[in-house]
């Protein structure tokens, strides 16, 4: 296999890298994806998906990873579970560098995505999928009639507490400071929303419960004085890190470290394509990284086969 040139190297392996692998066999790209240690993403730590088109009964999120994983592999996909640690794109082929060596590209697509920031409390991480969530799309539904805390004063905290509110009989917003990160509109949507209260200048220290969320334990960070909010869920809202940090200097990173678009889903570099929430921080759903897996693949197949016409002329 030595000196081999793949058509096409994938990494990440979440809704967009396998969406991107199951279009990129039936193109003839015959992929390879570097899927990460951790591979599926974000699904693979939710609990019952209900919005993802197919499936009238609810299906476990790492359930539908499992279901892409096998629907990419029945079609000649390789999936490696191995983290890529470096990839020079100024050099072409593009080298794809992985603890098992290095992989020669004429095409990459990066669907790494992005982690959601947690609060880093143990009883945060026991109780995920269990009444904690970072998404109020996917699970607010699960809500219905019941209290929850949202955490955060960014746009995100605002857009999942005024979506919440379709469910729940009550969200209180938990922020650190006692102002709103938030734009002006979603600001105004959630605080003229009566189902809406927020609680200010506070963190959250704790989440009760043992198989579920009931309470979360507050601090007030100007007074000191310590509370229990009894809620039956609680939604972390403070934001997204992209996964970008291997392509920092390669590829050209926005403000905030997302990948940015150049042409449709091209990056700055021509020849590298990018899906899902590595580049969306405004979608974020498995749905639209899906789509974003199927475009870039699009792309990536036209980008290709002009490689190959020039240089393998027929
Ligand atoms: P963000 O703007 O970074 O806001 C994060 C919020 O969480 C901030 O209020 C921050 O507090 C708080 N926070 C951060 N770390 C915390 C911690 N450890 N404990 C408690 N609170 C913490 O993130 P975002 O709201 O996810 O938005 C990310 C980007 O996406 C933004 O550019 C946003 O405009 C965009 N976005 C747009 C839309 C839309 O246009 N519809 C929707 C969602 C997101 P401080 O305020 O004190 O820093």
């Amino acid at each position: 296999m030595e000196g081999k040139t793949e058509k096409l190297v994938i990494i990440g392996s979440g809704p967009a890298g396998l969406t991107a692998a199951i279009y990129g066999c039936r193109a003839d790209l015959e992929p390879l994806v570097y899927m990460g240690t951790k591979y599926g993403g974000q699904l693979m730590l939710t609990s019952e998906v209900e919005n993802f088109p197919g499936f009238p009964d609810p299906v476990l999120g790492p359930d539908l990873i499992n279901k892409m994983k096998s629907q990419a592999e029945r079609l000649g996909a390789r999936l490696v579970q191995d983290d890529v640690v470096r990839v020079d794109f100024k050099k072409y082929p593009f080298e794809v560098y992985t603890p098992s060596g290095v992989t020669k590209a004429l095409s990459v697509i990066i669907a790494t995505g992005a982690n959601p920031r947690r609060l880093n409390l143990p009883s945060e991480m026991r109780l995920m999928g269990k009444g904690v969530s970072n998404c109020a799309v996917c699970d607010g539904f699960f809500f219905r009639g019941k209290k929850v805390a949202v955490v955060g004063g960014g746009d995100t905290a605002m857009e999942e507490a005024t979506f919440l509110t379709k469910f729940a009989s009550s969200v209180q917003v938990i922020h650190r400071r006692d102002e709103l990160r938030a734009s002006a509109a979603l600001k105004k949507e959630a605080t003229e929303n009566p189902k809406i209260s927020f609680v200010w200048d506070s963190a959250v220290t704790d989440v009760l419960g043992e198989g579920k969320v009931q309470g979360v334990k507050v601090r007030n960070l100007k007074t000191g004085a310590e509370s229990t909010l009894q809620v039956d869920g609680l939604f972390v809202a403070i934001g997204y890190d992209p996964a970008t940090e291997v392509f920092r200097g390669q590829v050209e990173l926005d403000q905030k470290g997302y990948v940015a678009l150049k042409n449709g889903t091209e990056s700055s570099v021509p020849g590298v394509f990018v899906a899902g929430d590595v580049h969306d921080f405004r979608y974020r759903q498995a749905i639209t990284a899906a789509a974003d897996g199927c475009k870039a693949l699009l792309d990536a197949e036209k980008f290709v086969k002009q490689k190959l016409e020039v240089t393998v002329p027929s």
